[in-house]
């Protein structure tokens, strides 16, 4: 999740401006590294080029210092290696052929510039000389000093006598001195004298304008010396010291200096191009900084809605696999594409096994309607197909609601894309409702609804006048014993069997539907020949009388059938029901394996007893029940120290009625819980306030055992009327033990811990065998009356009676009998060891009032 959190295109942002600005500074900075060296470089170019230029102008002037001496030697050689000159200098000086006639006088001073011209006496001494032009004799030595022109004498012997010369200063001007001994040049017409020779000097200073002169031909300008002293001033002078003979000269110039030239038109294109360059990187960065600024942005934004679709995506695949749904999505030939995780979840197939193929394959009934959604003008919208079957990889029928859309893509191809919803548990529940509120759930049959469907449509049939058709309504008899005795599970197990030997006995055509219970109906559809239906009847009985074998018991069972025919009974479904119902109930009154066939005064006896039950309800209600009390006589004590509550109703028509005649539909119709508390209630009240000393024992209907609380609801009473607990008794009959024994045992226990106590009444008559004595510890036995009667009869009876005496004793049970209507069944009983006796001798059920006189006359 940290993802989401965080930030990293904003990060992304100054990362990418930051590198551009550090790549920008470092470009600058190499730029700027660039140029500086370019400018370094092009200082020390200029420099160099023009110290190389200055040292070419220093040679050359050099050179041209070296030609000048050179051209003076040369030309001294010319005046000196000359015969004329032998002759007229040498031997003499002649003075008229060197001045006069000018071959050694002021044209030298006036073409070439030689300030001085000398001849020398072998011996050194000046013979003639011409100065400035001038003729005037002046010593050597004073023009150049002694110690040069001694110099300068050696130097000519060691050159034996050929022109040599050297730089001087005269005068602090430099001068070129050159000397050459006068020869004949090889003119053998002159006589060479013995003696040493005389020498000829030539003085050259070099003046401002002549060192202007060497320049210009060197192409050097302003060529000047310098006194040593002096230091140069101008910006652009270049010098070189000259070592000459007595001293040193500085050489200055003005340098060409092309280095400066260069930098003047290089320096500013270089700084142009440095600002250019500049400038350009400036826009350019501007321009990559506003772009990067763009770019980051989109990148942002771009990270924002990855980040979204990230999100999105996840939304979508957690809810895609969460959801109990499964995603497709299918192009225009209906040909899958995608498949969600949760496909192969519900259906059972890998995802690749469906990739590619068609969806109408995989759901073949939706085959036409998909083609019409594809055959829309416009595909657009939503579409859905409920409750689609398809087989599943187990090869069972499952169902899916399909839920679709067109969906326009990107690249502007149509797809389609949907929810399959697996709705195969809301079919098969629909389905299995639709069935079950058309059918009987444990045998399968047809049921009530179905069979008057049926018979509706049956009646409504043309030719139902000519076939004439028959409706049975059947109920099974002893078949709750087999429920209780057996359980339900072998009872479900018996109606099973009872509805398929049902089905053995009926044509076709005909129609078999269980109402209920132990309730079945049988629709004959064609009855018209005589005799059909007793036929069928019989068959049935027979059929269902045959034991049946269920979980290894044999169980027996008996049928009653009430039969209601079409048209002659009635037209209408609901009357044909009904009267087969009434038939019925009057079959079940009169015995067991009958059939009635109805007849109209039947319903009157029904609607009676529907009229009974309203009534008996307004009774409990409005107090039109009373008791009666029947005394119960201890023999031991001969006393009565109990009574059994009996109740009557003083019917406001019918008048007094007794229980015999409203007990049963009272329990039949659920009545009997109100009754019994309306007993109770007023037999604890009674006995309580007018009954001191005396217990009192109330009749409880075994179905109330099932049906509900009964200990709770007597606790309730006895509390409400303040009876003491020990003088109740409940009178249940044996048959209260048959169903459900746990719970039984579970009520009698809890009414036995509060003190009530409980008797088996009726005792003989049912079903109790010795383990339910054992078992349910009741604490006393009432023996049936018809074993009383019957006492007179026979030695056997007696000793069944005394058998049964017995068996109480044995299981600590208080015997009372019932039903004593005389003395001699009395003192049988008394002889017997009866505990307790009641019945019509010791005293019949009266009104309290009676009893009170009863007692009060004992
Ligand atoms: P039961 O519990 O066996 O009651 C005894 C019945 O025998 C009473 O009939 C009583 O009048 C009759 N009887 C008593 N002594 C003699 C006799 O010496 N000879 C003859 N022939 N009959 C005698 P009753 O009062 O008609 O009650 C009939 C049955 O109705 C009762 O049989 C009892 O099972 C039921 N019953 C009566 N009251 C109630 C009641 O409040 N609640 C319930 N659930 N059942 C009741
Ligand atoms: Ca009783
Ligand atoms: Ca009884």
């Amino acid at each position: 999740m940290a993802i989401f959190s965080q930030n990293p295109g904003i990060a992304d942002i100054e990362q990418t401006r930051g590198l551009i600005t550090k790549t920008f500074a470092y470009m600058v900075t190499l730029l700027i590294g660039i140029f500086t060296f370019a400018i370094i470089s092009l200082l020390v170019i200029k420099d160099n080029v023009n110290t190389i230029n200055d040292k070419h102008d220093e040679f050359l002037l050099r050179k041209a210092f070296d030609t000048r001496q050179e051209n003076i030697r040369s030309h001294l050689k010319d005046n000196a290696e000359w015969g004329s000159a032998y002759k007229h200098l040498h031997k003499t000086i002649d003075l008229v052929w060197a001045w006069d006639k000018q071959n050694l006088g002021k044209s030298l001073y006036d073409n070439f510039g030689y300030e001085g011209v000398f001849v020398l006496s072998p011996e050194g001494s000046t013979r003639y000389s011409v100065l400035n032009g001038k003729l005037w004799l002046d010593d050597l030595d004073n023009w150049v000093g002694s110690a040069t022109k001694e110099d300068l004498l050696t130097k000519l012997r060691q050159h034996n006598g050929l022109p040599v010369s050297m730089l001087t200063l005269i005068d602090s001007v430099p001068a070129i001195v050159s000397a050459a001994w006068i020869t004949t040049g090889g003119d053998t017409t002159v006589e060479v004298l013995p003696g040493k020779p005389s020498v000829m000097v030539f003085i050259e200073k070099l003046t401002a304008p002549k060192f202007m002169a060497i320049g210009r031909e060197a192409g050097i300008l302003n060529v000047r010396a310098l006194p040593y002293d002096v230091l140069s001033s101008a910006p652009n002078e270049t010098e070189f010291t000259l070592t000459i003979k007595n001293g040193v000269v500085r050489i200055a110039w003005d340098s060409a200096n092309p280095g400066h030239q260069m930098i003047v038109y290089l320096l500013p294109l270089m700084l142009m191009s440095v600002l250019i360059t500049i400038a350009m990187t400036v826009i350019l960065m501007r321009h990559i900084m506003h772009k990067a600024r763009i770019n980051d942005e989109h990148m942002f934004l771009l990270d924002q809605a990855r980040l979204k679709l990230i999100t999105s995506e996840k939304r979508f695949r957690d809810v895609s696999e969460t959801t109990s749904d499964w995603l497709w999505e299918t192009d225009l030939t209906l040909r899958i594409i995608w498949l969600s995780e949760r496909f192969s979840t519900v259906t059972g197939y890998d995802n690749s096994e469906w990739t590619g193929r068609r969806l109408d394959e995989l759901f073949p009934s939706t085959k036409d309607a998909f083609k019409d959604c594809l055959n829309r003008e416009e595909l657009t919208g939503q579409f859905s197909f409920k409750n689609c079957p398809y087989l599943n990889s187990q090869y069972s029928t499952a169902y899916c609601t399909l839920l679709a859309k067109f969906v326009v893509q990107c690249d502007g191809t149509v797809v389609i894309r949907g929810a399959a919803t697996d709705v195969t548990l809301e079919v098969e529940a629909t389905k299995r409702v639709q069935f079950l509120s058309r059918h009987d759930e444990l045998t399968g049959l047809p049921n009530r609804y179905q069979i008057k469907e049926f018979l509706t449509g049956q009646l409504n049939k043309e030719e139902a006048k000519n076939y004439p058709f028959s409706m049975i309504c059947l109920d099974l008899d002893k078949f709750k014993p087999v429920n209780d005795i057996f359980g339900h599970s072998t009872g479900d197990a018996l109606l099973g069997e009872v509805s398929s030997r049902l089905q053995s006995c009926i044509r076709s055509g005909d129609f078999v539907a269980r109402q209920g219970g132990d309730e079945f109906m049988i629709l004959l559809a064609d009855t018209s020949q005589p005799g059909q239906v007793e036929e069928v009847c019989q068959r049935i009985v027979q059929e269902l009388n045959r034991p049946f074998t269920i979980d290894g018991n044999d169980v027996t069972i008996g049928v009653s059938m009430g039969i209601a025919m079409a048209p002659q009974d009635s037209n209408s479904a609901n009357d044909l029901l009904r009267f087969a119902d009434i038939a019925l109930y009057q079959a079940k009154q009169s015995g067991r394996n009958r059939w009635v066939y109805y007849r109209p005064d039947m319903s009157e006896k029904l609607t009676e007893r529907r009229r009974m039950e309203a009534e008996l309800k307004t009774a409990i209600r409005e107090d039109q029940l009373y008791l009666v009390y029947q005394p119960r006589f201890n023999l031991r004590t001969s006393k009565v120290d109990a009574v059994e509550a009996l109740v009557r109703w003083q019917h406001p028509e019918r008048g007094n009625m007794m229980p015999d005649q409203f007990i049963s539909l009272a329990e039949e119709t659920g009545l009997i819980i109100n009754l019994s508390n309306w007993v109770l209630r007023k037999a604890c009240s009674e006995a309580r306030e007018k009954l001191p000393g005396l217990s009192v024992s109330v009749n409880i209907s075994p179905v109330e055992f099932q049906a509900s609380d009964v200990a709770e609801r007597i606790k309730t009473i006895l509390d409400d009327t303040g009876l003491e607990a020990t003088r109740l008794e409940i009178e249940v009959t044996e048959n209260v033990t048959l169903s459900e024994p746990e719970k039984t045992c579970q009520t009698m226990k809890a009414l036995k811990q509060m003190g009530v106590r409980i008797l088996i009444d009726d005792f003989g008559t049912g079903y109790a065998s010795l383990s339910y004595l054992r078992k349910f510890q009741f604490d006393g036995l009432k023996l049936d009356k018809s074993f009383i009667f019957s006492l007179g009869d026979s030695q056997q009876n007696q000793s069944v009676v005394e058998k049964i005496i017995d068996l109480g004793k044995a299981y600590s049970m208080e015997v009372t009998a019932e039903g004593v209507e005389t003395a001699d069944q009395l003192s049988f009983l008394k002889e017997n060891n009866c505990d307790e006796v009641q019945g019509y001798y010791v005293g019949k059920p009266g009104a309290i009032s009676d009893l009170n006189l009863f007692l009060a006359n004992y």
